[in-house]
């Protein structure tokens, strides 16, 4: 899902109404008939009438509690208000279950056929502005707890806010004045294509040879950024081109990529099967290119649509509203995508190789800074994925980006291994043929299903190989597979270009991997590393550094200081003195060549376009 890696965010809830209903919406058993009036999206109020068919007594309904990706929506039914059941146009009252606050159980006259509900969806402050806003169809829906996501369908109606644009994946029975109509879908379906709507937009197509049609939309509070479509729209034809090579065709007829710019919602990106949506800040661009840390994410969301949405692990694929999902193969899902992403974004060009072993870098510093490696395993952070992180702490708790980081450097290994075995003929491209592409079935997997095609590309006891990577408590850092692949982690004083990306997005916080603490400009303490020079000191997260060596605490001074270093700190209305002990060494992470082993990470890197007789890297581009 996700969302972009190494941002994991929260989602939140929203909308809704209902607006009266339009002729023409008949309803047939089974069949679930939705109108969402959106006209006030733009202040945050969704308004929503939901017809369901009488299929059971007493009637329960449910509102779902998963979004479209594995994260576990833990409070979004307390934004559903002026909560209303009607059948015949009488009103029925109603009560929530005791034991799960997302149900509702309405007395329903004997001879209805059909109840409506109305209520209205109160959207977070961080899902729209004034000028734009996204709709999840989930955050809109009630349903039986027990009504099957693939067979029970829905046909949806929207009313979007006068003169904004609205796009989905969904495909569009009708349009007109009172909005869209949709073709009706099961539920499963809608939900995995979410509309962004807007006043202020662009498409362009994405030109790629022998691709189904891609287009790219963009949506922004203000109209003047929209132009960051041109670039972008040039770097999207290699990247899918480099797509359909490494998997060998497409898992969809169109594909529609999202993208809203905007400061004031939530920064992430979520994969559909033939859409995604992404939520960039405007200083995302710079000189209307992105910046380098977020480079992968378009090819991170592109990926999930084979490996996350086409192949899905069976427990991400619950049958219904009742049944909760599991995420013990997100290592899979997210892990496998975080590599591959980082395959592609190089191999199209929106990485330089250089950029790349950045990440890598940075990656296996950050997993090696990990105190909570000792307690818990990688298999334990992807059982308990769909609990959201804290940021205090983080590397103590392990939090869920290490199933995406780690997961960069465990896919990298397995990458390295079948070069290895099979003396370069072969490598995780096959794989993901074989896995994910036009000839592989589709649908759910189980771990069984990995091993079995590994073997297929190269025979080897991989069952014990991610018994010790994953399901193993594993202190040490995850660094096999970049050894194997001709680099080694080491430590230097000037700062990669990822790293200078990272702090930057991070907001001015300085990552201090010698002392294990990052601090931002004002002195604030984030995050303190298990068992790094600033946990002995006992700093916490959330005090403040108020001087250095009895000066001023400024971050220079304190990235200066060197030796035993005296930190005057303040919590909450407390001061004390703390003594860091800054060791000797460089601070930033970065890959040395090994020089007598090759260097596969450059052969992993290298375009697959020029290998296929493409001459040109750069499509052709189109605009609507
Ligand atoms: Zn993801």
């Amino acid at each position: 899902m996700i969302r972009a890696s190494f941002t994991p965010l929260l989602r939140s809830a929203l909308l809704i109404t209902l607006v009266a209903a339009a002729p023409g919406f008949a309803n047939t058993a089974g069949e679930i008939t939705l109108q969402v009036d959106a006209g006030e999206i733009g202040r945050g109020l969704v308004h929503v009438e939901i017809e369901v068919p009488v299929e059971a007594r007493p009637l329960r309904l449910a509102y779902p509690r998963w979004g479209a990706d594995w994260e576990m929506w833990e409070e979004s039914i307390f934004d559903v208000t002026d909560l209303h059941f009607r059948a015949g146009g009488k009103e029925l009252s109603w009560r929530r279950d005791l034991r799960d606050v997302f149900a509702f159980e309405i007395d329903v006259p004997p001879d209805a056929t059909h109840i409506k509900a109305n209520f209205d969806v109160l959207l977070e402050p961080d899902g729209f502005t004034p000028l734009l806003a996204r709709l999840y169809w989930e955050q809109v829906l009630l349903l039986p707890p027990e009504a099957a996501l693939d067979d029970t369908h829905v046909t949806a109606h929207l009313r979007p806010p006068a003169e904004w644009a609205a796009v989905t994946a969904l495909k569009q029975s009708e349009s007109s004045d009172s909005g869209l109509t949709f073709h009706p879908v099961p539920v499963r379906r809608l939900t995995d294509a979410p509309v962004i709507m807007g006043l202020h937009s662009q498409q362009a197509e994405v030109l790629a040879p022998d691709a189904p049609p891609h287009r790219l939309v963009v949506f922004a509070d203000d109209p003047e950024i929209l132009s960051v479509i041109d670039h972008l729209a040039d770097q999207l034809g290699p990247l899918v081109t480099e797509a359909r090579e490494l998997f060998g065709g497409f898992p969809y007829s169109t594909y529609t990529m999202m993208l809203v710019i905007s400061d004031h919602m939530s920064h992430y990106a979520l994969e559909h099967l033939d859409s995604s949506e992404h939520y960039y800040p405007t200083d995302a661009f710079i000189g209307g290119v992105l910046e380098t840390t977020r480079s992968p994410t378009p090819a991170h969301e592109l990926v999930h649509s084979w490996n996350g949405e086409h192949r899905k692990p069976s427990g991400m694929v619950p049958r219904d509203l009742s049944t909760p999902l599991t995420t013990e193969l997100v290592w899979v899902y997210e892990g496998l995508t975080t590599y591959l992403a980082y395959v592609l974004a190089s191999r199209s060009g929106f990485w330089t190789p250089a950029e790349a072993r950045g990440a890598f870098a940075f990656n296996a510093e950050l997993m090696r800074s990990e105190g909570g490696r000792r307690w818990r395993s990688l298999q334990d952070t992807a059982d308990a994925a769909r609990f959201v992180d804290r940021s205090y702490w983080s590397t103590r708790r392990r939090n869920t980006s290490s199933f995406y980081l780690e997961g960069s450097l465990l896919w990298l290994e397995v990458d390295v291994i079948i070069r290895e075995l099979t003396g370069g003929q072969r490598s995780l491209d096959d794989f993901c043929r074989l896995f994910a592409g036009p000839e592989a079935p589709g649908g759910t997997y189980e771990l069984d299903e990995i091993l079995t095609v590994l073997n297929r590309v190269a025979a080897f006891d991989w069952r014990s190989f991610f018994d010790k990577r994953v399901s193993n408590t594993r202190p040490e850092a995850p660094v096999e597979g970049l050894e194997l692949a001709g680099w080694r982690l080491v430590r230097d004083d000037e700062p990669s270009e990822f790293f200078l990306g990272v702090e930057s997005r991070r907001d001015q916080n300085h990552f201090f991997f010698r002392c294990g603490l990052t601090v931002n400009d004002q002195g604030e303490i984030d995050d303190v590393f298990a068992g790094s020079p600033a946990d002995v000191a006992g700093l916490a997260p959330g005090s403040r550094v108020l001087a250095v060596n009895r000066h001023r605490f400024t971050q220079p001074r304190l990235l200066r200081a060197s030796g035993s270093t005296e930190l005057i700190v303040e919590q909450e209305d407390l001061f004390s003195i703390r003594r860091l002990e800054i060791p000797e060494g460089d601070d930033f992470p970065t890959l040395e060549r090994i020089e007598d082993r090759p260097d596969l990470l450059a052969e992993i890197f290298e375009p697959r376009r020029a290998a296929a007789g493409e001459e040109s890297a750069r499509a052709g581009r189109g605009r609507r």
